[in-house]
């Protein structure tokens, strides 16, 4: 297939913000996919050149872009620059600039798609000395052969920038629209907006929607899901499985309002779990390889040597993927240590052993969701707790299990979740014994407690420059929720940053995290790309004409960066909001 077939799907998703027309522009094109390319192309649509789980990124820095736009045009790379700050997009300079370039080359050829990616896997293999000249060489390469259009787009997936506008779900419903056109006949009506479905086909379609999502969920790998399902149907898709070192969508928790609520949600009698405010770790063993990986599935396993050597130590099990929370213990007081502390041990790449010994951590495991090769994600939350008491020999401030109350008695649970609170922790999990382990959804099988108003995870879409002593940083940022794939804004924080480094995240380090991702600059203001979710607290939440969400916060103080948790998509949803407004007032 050509690039350019790709490069007009790009444009096309990129000119509607209607979910279901960008899936049925999604759609026309798989259809149109030999099965070899397949897997490709379906990356390429969201600028992914990996599945999700693979740790592999093209790693090009705008910089280099800039010059292979240098070496491909003839440009200045100062002009680049002028060009960029003008037009705030490097694929839009890079467009501009080769559509002005007069002579073409004279053996110029088509780009293809499987030659396209295959450089940009270059280009991630490529480190060490020399490694920037041979970068630039097969950027160079990709952008003599490309059309000012295809230049645009190979730019902005070369500096991880594609803003199409496709999510995930709509990666997901394009294949069910795709390779399903058979079962049930999925149209798209561009006038009303809707594909046009009985009742009985409805149903159909969200049974299947539920068994796509979940082979999704144990792979994270859209094309293995779209091969498998063009190959060998929905039969195929149900033997998908989870593997041993391919990291999995953990499962979330909503949120409960008291124990009452909790108890109505996930039936009686529940288990009642600390819950520990550290770093989710999802730990895959087999044999003695020992890996761990993040909720976002990067691999950590380095950085926590003391982990690896517990579970080595301390699991019985050859083979096994465990849920839990790694939490910093200060070895001086054995007290606790706030979830920042640990932060800075997940992306070190250096003095590992010594700052281990500085905030080591203790592992405190809640789930097992694979044993001996067999999934467990059938089986019920109950049993996987006894596997888990036989198989973790437990070490005090090394590998615990979380700590549990199994109970059927709002006193005796009211009794626990006073005692978390009371050693430092945020509040309980409470988990239905007959509950399965669903990846990735927010099912009612287990709930959260906590005692103060929910914080929210948001993500930064813009900010406003500081006056005075705080001129030249970054002080204000605004802040938007999730509304069907669109991002809408709720407030604007400035409270809750510091001016010393001791004292937590500062004005000059959120400055320096933000500025490669500014998009425009207006005066004052700059718009961001949504990237950076942090944690927000508030008072409470209000309806306001100020905001496209149709919400504000009171008071709202920054908490913490969520960057090495959350991605955008993970982002509190306008749902959220909503029934977190309803709550508020009681409803
Ligand atoms: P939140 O991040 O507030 O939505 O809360 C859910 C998170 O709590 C999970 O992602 C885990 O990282 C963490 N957690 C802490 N203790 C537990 C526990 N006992 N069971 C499940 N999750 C827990």
């Amino acid at each position: 297939m050509n690039y350019i077939e790709l490069v007009e799907l790009y444009e096309k998703i990129s000119k509607t913000s209607k979910r279901l027309e960008k899936t049925h522009y999604v759609s026309k094109l798989l259809k149109k996919t030999p099965i070899q390319e397949l897997e490709d192309l379906i990356l390429l649509i969201r600028g992914k050149i990996y599945p999700e789980w693979d740790e592999k990124k093209i790693g090009v820095s705008s910089k280099l872009v800039i010059k292979a736009i240098n070496k491909t045009t003839g440009v200045s790379d100062k002009e680049i620059e002028e060009n960029w700050k003008k037009l705030g997009d490097l694929g839009d300079v890079a467009r501009h600039l080769l559509s002005q370039k007069r002579q073409e080359s004279l053996f110029k050829r088509d780009l293809i798609v499987k030659e396209v990616i295959k450089s940009f896997r270059k280009l991630s293999d490529q480190q060490g000395l020399g490694s920037v000249d041979q970068k630039l060489s097969i950027i160079s390469e990709l952008l003599v052969n490309a059309t000012p259009l295809e230049a645009k787009y190979i730019s902005r997936t070369l500096v991880d920038n594609l803003r199409v506008g496709v999510g995930k779900g709509v990666i997901r419903d394009a294949i069910i629209w795709t390779y399903l056109g058979g079962e049930i006949d999925i149209k798209y009506d561009f006038e009303k907006n809707d594909i046009e479905l009985d009742t009985n086909d409805r149903e159909k379609y969200n049974e299947i929607l539920k068994k796509i999502q979940h082979a999704y969920d144990i792979t994270n790998d859209f094309g293995l899901v779209a091969k498998t399902l063009k190959l060998e149907g929905l039969n195929g898709i149900s033997k998908l499985k989870m593997e041993v070192g391919k990291p999995i969508n953990v499962m979330l928790f909503p949120k409960a309002k008291d124990v009452n609520d909790a108890f109505d949600i996930v039936g009686k009698p529940a288990a009642f779990e600390y819950k520990y405010d550290g770093f989710r770790t999802q730990i895959h063993k087999t044999g003695d390889i020992v890996t761990l990986f993040s909720r976002r599935f990067e691999n950590v396993t380095l950085q926590f040597p003391e982990i690896v050597k517990a579970v080595k130590k301390n699991v019985k099990a050859e083979e096994c993927i465990l849920d839990a929370e790694a939490v910093g213990i200060d070895p001086k007081t054995g007290k606790n240590l706030p979830f920042q502390k640990i932060s800075q041990r997940i992306k070190r790449k250096y003095d590992i052993e010594k700052i281990a010994k500085q905030f080591p951590v203790e592992l405190n495991i809640f789930d097992i969701l694979s044993y001996k090769g067999e999934s467990l994600l059938q089986t019920k939350f109950k049993k996987r707790r006894e596997i888990l008491n036989a198989i973790v020999e437990e070490e005090e401030k090394s590998i615990v299990l979380a700590k549990q109350l199994i109970t059927n008695d709002e006193k005796k649970a009211q009794e626990f979740y006073a005692k978390a609170l009371k050693n430092g922790e945020e509040g309980v999990m409470v988990k239905s014994l007959e509950g399965i382990y669903k990846p990735g959804a927010r099912v009612g099988y287990g709930v959260k407690l906590k005692s103060i108003m929910e914080p929210l995870d948001l993500v930064i879409v813009a900010g406003e420059y500081g006056e005075g002593k705080r001129s030249g940083y970054l002080t204000s940022f605004y802040l938007a929720c999730e509304d069907n794939g669109e991002l809408r804004e709720i407030g604007k924080v400035s409270t809750g940053l510091k001016e010393l480094e001791e004292e937590g995240i500062t004005f000059k380090k959120m400055t320096e995290l933000i500025m490669p991702l500014v998009s425009k600059n207006e005066g004052k203001f700059v718009k961001i790309k949504p990237q950076i979710v942090i944690e927000v607290g508030y008072e409470e939440i209000q309806k306001s004409i100020n905001y496209d969400s149709g919400f504000a916060l009171r008071f709202p103080r920054f908490l913490r960066l969520r960057i090495d948790e959350k991605e955008v998509e993970d982002i509190n949803t306008i749902d959220d909001i909503e029934m977190l407004y309803n709550q508020q007032r009681g409803k």
